[in-house]
């Protein structure tokens, strides 16, 4: 492990149940694209959580912390 995840990985961290299966839904897959940050963002803020904008994008396409932290 090098550092900390970024603020995508932290919050996957930190749900659990529902609330993580929505994010990972939002977020989306291989097969089944997400949200666009935009709204992942609006939703995230809405909720009280701490993310940045830039991270969704990042976090999505593996050009995060947590992706070379996991390699
Ligand atoms: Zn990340």
């Amino acid at each position: 492990m090098h550092g900390t995840p970024c603020s995508i990985g932290a919050l996957l961290d930190r749900l659990q149940g529902d609330e993580l299966a929505a994010l990972n839904t939002m977020l989306g897959t291989p097969d089944a694209p997400g949200w666009p940050a935009s709204e992942i963002f609006k939703v995230l803020t809405d909720e009280g959580f701490t993310v940045g904008y830039q991270q969704i994008n990042k976090h999505r396409g593996r050009k995060c912390r947590c992706a070379r932290a996991a390699a």
